[in-house]
């Protein structure tokens, strides 16, 4: 069951715009896009985009721009993971628009 905002828009996970922020993508390090809710991350005009470790199923979040690069913090030893939820209902957040 979908969560759904006050807007009515619901909580999806989405694809970004470069290969790498793609639904499925995966990068060397066996970590796979799961998309993003179009909460920001930490870098500059960057998502985060909630990540999963193809060997031991660690889920965790981590900027667009980092996606290729990324390790799992759990069993390859990585960086910690970032905020990929949504923090609050605001406006910022659902701005990955079709524009
Ligand atoms: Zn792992």
């Amino acid at each position: 069951m979908p969560l759904i905002s006050p807007d009515g828009s619901e909580f999806v996970l989405r694809s970004g715009d470069k290969p790498t922020t793609q639904i499925g993508y995966v990068n060397a390090n066996r970590q796979i896009c799961r998309g993003t809710f179009g909460v920001y991350g930490t870098d500059h005009n960057q998502y985060a985009y909630r990540l999963e470790c193809l060997d031991c199923g660690y889920v965790y979040g981590a900027n667009g721009s980092d996606i290729a690069v990324r390790l799992c913090l759990k069993c390859r030893r990585g960086v910690e993971g970032i905020q990929y939820w949504l923090p609050d209902i605001g406006p910022k957040a659902f701005k990955l628009t079709d524009t």
